[in-house]
């Protein structure tokens, strides 16, 4: 048996779904994307959302959009996928890299208000795994200095946060804008794309304006006008469209998100009972105030085990079963040794940090090499399910 590490749900309601933004002969930006647009943001309880061509480009357009640029700093984790930290260094900014609560795997709150510079112009947190970060602290310690807050929601469409007692989708949003990804490791996927919600309007219509090339005319408009209409460019801009292709491959899965995400639980419910005590590793904790989509399934090696991460994969990958390491640490990319980051106000050990490593970073660095993702799709039948348990459970005590 060979189980994937993702297998993405993807079936004749595609299919149709793409031929028919074919046989329209309109395959760009234009009424599927429209349509992906206000479903997602309804589905989320958002005011507006803005298609892009993927999280990263979306991650850039809404620093961007701030005028976060050359001379500023972004607050964000280095435990991320690389893009979150790509995204600030794209704009011309500096990252300023908190460490991870480990209870999270995102941005540990306690941390942040040590971290803040004069030069502070957004806070990028992130939804990691689709287990949602602390937002309510976070919220709370930026408010304090009016700075805006975005959440790198990539993992977590369909996640869950108890915000003053009721429970709301993540991308309401709680920042001032969270960004969606449609990679097919995510749980929706259209290939690749994205999406940023948002409950300002001037912001979106800001988005709007310059994932087109800031053209003063949308195409769809200059299509249907009757009269002939003259576009003009206000400023240099980009193409972060998604296509139409895409946002109807978005809508047949959104419409079935709520199932989706009852069947990840259901399976991450038996990863849990199956693995609750296994002498080596722990399956996730969901805290009281987090339902996560389970995303990915990441569980912790257990302190004093003796076995590596690398044996533990391998005698999976032996018996058939795919994993991942732990998420990365950007400040351990090659990427980032010759660019300009930080980890807080007071210098730290500039040598290590060439090396790729970072004594303020340790929970991060710990996270990465201490963790392994199993495989979970919506797809995965019972039987997979237990050959993965049965090839854990084999392992040499
Ligand atoms: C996947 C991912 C991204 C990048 O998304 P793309 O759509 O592939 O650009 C950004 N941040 C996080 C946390 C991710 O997991």
């Amino acid at each position: 048996m060979q189980i994937p590490i993702v297998r993405p749900e993807l079936g004749d309601t595609e299919v149709a779904a793409v031929a028919g933004v074919i046989r329209s002969g309109w395959v760009a930006q234009g009424p599927e994307v429209a349509a992906f647009e206000s479903e997602l943001a309804s589905a989320v309880g958002a005011s507006h959302a803005v298609a892009v061509s993927s999280c990263t480009s979306a991650l850039e357009l809404i620093l961007r959009a701030l005028g976060v640029g050359l001379g500023d700093d972004v607050v964000t984790v280095s435990h991320s996928f690389i893009a979150t930290a790509n995204a600030v260094v794209a704009v011309g900014a500096r990252p300023i890299f908190v460490d991870i609560d480990p209870a999270t795997c995102g941005m540990d709150a306690g941390l942040l208000e040590a971290a803040l510079t004069p030069k502070t112009r957004a806070i990028l947190c992130v939804h990691q795994l689709g287990f949602p970060c602390d937002l309510p602290e976070i919220l709370e310690i930026a408010g304090r200095r009016a700075i805006p807050v975005i959440e790198d929601a990539a993992c977590a469409i369909g996640s869950e946060i108890r915000v003053s007692g009721a429970w709301q989708a993540i991308g309401r949003p709680h920042g001032l804008a969270a960004c969606f990804s449609f990679h097919p490791r995510k749980v929706i996927t259209t290939g690749d794309g994205g999406m940023i919600t948002t409950a300002d309007e001037a912001l979106a219509a800001r988005l709007r304006q310059l994932r087109q090339h800031a053209m003063s005319v949308s195409s769809t408009i200059r299509h249907d006008s009757q009269r002939v209409v003259f576009e003009s460019f206000s400023e240099p801009a980009y193409n972060f469209r998604m296509t139409d292709m895409q946002a109807a491959m978005g809508r047949t899965q959104l419409a079935r998100l709520a199932q989706t995400i009852a069947t990840r639980r259901a399976l991450a419910e038996c990863y849990r009972t199956a693995l609750d005590d296994h002498p080596i590793v722990a399956p996730p904790r969901e805290l009281p105030w987090m339902r996560a989509n389970f995303q990915s399934y990441p569980l912790r090696i257990r302190p004093g085990a003796r076995l590596s991460q690398v044996e533990i994969m391998q005698h999976l990958l032996d018996r058939g079963v795919a994993s991942r390491r732990g998420v990365g640490n950007a400040h351990a990319e090659p990427a980032y040794a010759n660019t300009p980051w930080s980890c807080g106000p007071a210098p730290c050990d500039a040598q290590l940090h060439r090396q790729g490593r970072c004594l303020r970073l340790r929970q991060s660095e710990e996270a990465r090499d201490q963790t392994i993702m199993l495989p979970l799709f919506h797809g995965m039948t019972e039987e997979e399910q237990e050959h993965v348990v049965a090839a854990l459970k084999a392992l040499p005590a």
